[in-house]
């Protein structure tokens, strides 16, 4: 069965070929790591692992690039990420490669936590300066790029001339001229005076004398702009034209649309052939956002320490969570909803259980109950040909919860479906909760007995000190300690646990 995409650049359903057969090369735009990851990063890391891991089951040898923006973006969006890299590292005397590293080793745990595969090549910014700085050299070479003071800047209404500029984002290009959100005014302010419209982009940098990440280039020391790290490291590790560019809805404009023309002057070529976004998630509602102060950093929603959730969840209810809706329809986060999450997927675990160990009978295959479980079985893999449909295939995994259930219960004889259908029930199951899914049965049980048994003992602890039976609670406090975890007495007297 063929797969069909939504391209986001047509605005349709195509049919998904790709370029070299047997091969599928994605590129998807990583994170920027001046800081912690947030439920907003969740979604289209997620995303895009259900489609590596989908691409892999068709057959492909899928290469699967994301990088780490470690330069660049920092000043695109905004004087603050900025600020607070080069101020906390002049204070602190930290390198600012520090903060980068550390920001990124906490991206990868998370990622870890959500069970995704990790990308063939993770490509830095930082290490692809040589690259970008060449693609700059092309960009001014072809009449696209000119330097003023030692910055370098896009020419969007030349490109746009011959060129379908804003045909990913449907801006139009006398719009970008004139208006503009008030966001994107202030962003500009660094460029005004040098850009020659308003719209043109940066592609270099002149560094101010206090910056601390900088690079020679031909027009003085300075650092690139956002847009290009990702056109020089996709062209880098996937050539000129690929297969699918994936990243959220809000890059659109103005990142993609820049790699678009970036990377059309220097290759030919529009770089990818699928675009793919996936839609935003919304909390309570609302746009996140720090005016509304309601960012929930992943550590966070692992913890359950923010004022917006009763309790900690598990890393697989976030994940199934998100797959429970369409990547590209908008995505309302709450409290309520990830506790509805949580307890619909402890069912369908439940039932998986069941499923795996039930007998095979020999049974009539011409049952009514036969058909169906064959069909909501076999619809499985149609639901994800159909642009990565994850939330059908997990409605039809809960319809079969109702039988593996009335089986179990003994409402529906285990002989009313037929050993081959359950064989093929049991294969496809696993098959599609695990390896596609990607959803891990073991972490969830974990984590909630952990949780049992640790306020258990943190109960007990609490009576031992009332009682003044202080060698009890030494004890408890001590072992635990020994076996990494770390009891910690709060101010207001409560006490929390941490693994160390
Ligand atoms: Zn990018």
């Amino acid at each position: 069965m063929s797969l069909k995409v939504y391209n986001s650049y047509t605005r349709q359903k195509e049919i998904f070929e790709s370029i070299t057969p047997g091969h599928a090369g994605m590129y998807v735009c990583g994170p920027t790591v001046s800081g912690e990851s947030h439920l907003g990063h969740a979604r289209p890391y997620i995303t895009f692992d259900i489609v590596n891991r989908y691409l892999t089951h068709k057959g492909y040898k899928v290469r699967y690039v994301r990088n780490i923006t470690d330069a660049g973006h920092f000043e695109e969006e905004g004087r603050e990420a900025e600020d607070k890299v080069g101020k906390k590292a002049l204070l602190e005397k930290l390198e600012p490669m520090e903060l980068v590293q550390k920001y990124t080793n906490l991206f990868h745990w998370a990622m870890l936590q959500f069970n995704c595969v990790e990308p063939s090549i993770e490509p830095t910014a930082t290490g692809h300066i040589v690259e970008q700085i060449n693609m700059i050299k092309t960009i001014i070479e072809a009449g696209y790029g000119y330097v003023v003071n030692g910055s370098v800047y896009f020419d969007v209404k030349k490109y746009a001339a011959t060129h379908d500029y804003g045909k990913l984002s449907g801006r139009v290009l006398e719009d970008l001229m004139t208006s503009g959100t008030r966001e994107e005014a202030s962003r500009e302010l660094e460029g005004q005076g040098e850009k020659r419209d308003r719209a043109d982009f940066a592609l270099w940098k002149l560094a101010a004398p206090e910056h601390i990440m900088r690079w020679s280039s031909p027009w003085g020391e300075g650092f690139p702009g956002w847009h290009i790290e990702c056109s020089a490291m996709a062209t880098k590790y996937l050539g000129a034209q690929f297969d699918i560019h994936g990243g959220g809805m809000d890059l659109q404009f103005p990142h993609h649309e820049s790699e678009i023309a970036q990377s059309t002057i220097c290759n030919n070529h529009t770089p990818a052939r699928y675009w793919m976004h996936n839609n935003m998630i919304t909390i309570n509602g609302k746009k996140m956002g720090k005016s509304y102060n309601n960012v929930i950093k992943l550590t966070e929603l692992f913890s359950g320490s923010h004022p917006l959730l009763s309790q900690p969840f598990n890393p697989m209810v976030i994940r199934f969570f998100i797959l429970q809706s369409h990547y590209r329809s908008p995505l309302d986060f709450s409290n309520d909803a990830l506790v509805a999450s949580e307890k619909a997927l402890k069912r369908l675990w439940e039932a998986y259980e069941i499923l795996k160990k039930l007998p095979l009978i020999a049974g009539d295959t011409n049952t009514d109950l036969d058909a169906k479980v064959l069909q909501q079985v076999n619809e499985m893999q149609v639901f994800m040909d159909d642009d990565f449909s994850t939330a059908k295939v997990l409605a039809n995994m809960f319809d079969l919860t109702a039988v593996i259930n009335s089986i179990k219960d003994g409402h529906i004889k285990s002989g009313a479906i037929s050993s081959s259908t359950l064989a093929l029930l049991q294969q496809q199951f696993t098959f599609f909760l695990e390896d596609i899914m990607g959803l891990k049965t073991t972490t969830l049980s974990n984590n909630n007995q952990l949780g049992g048994v640790m306020q258990l003992l943190i109960e007990m602890r609490k009576d031992a000190k009332t009682k003044k039976d202080y060698a009890t609670s030494d004890k408890i406090r001590n072992q635990l300690s020994a076996i990494g975890i770390l009891l910690k007495d709060e101010k207001d007297g409560s006490m929390s646990w941490d693994i160390g």
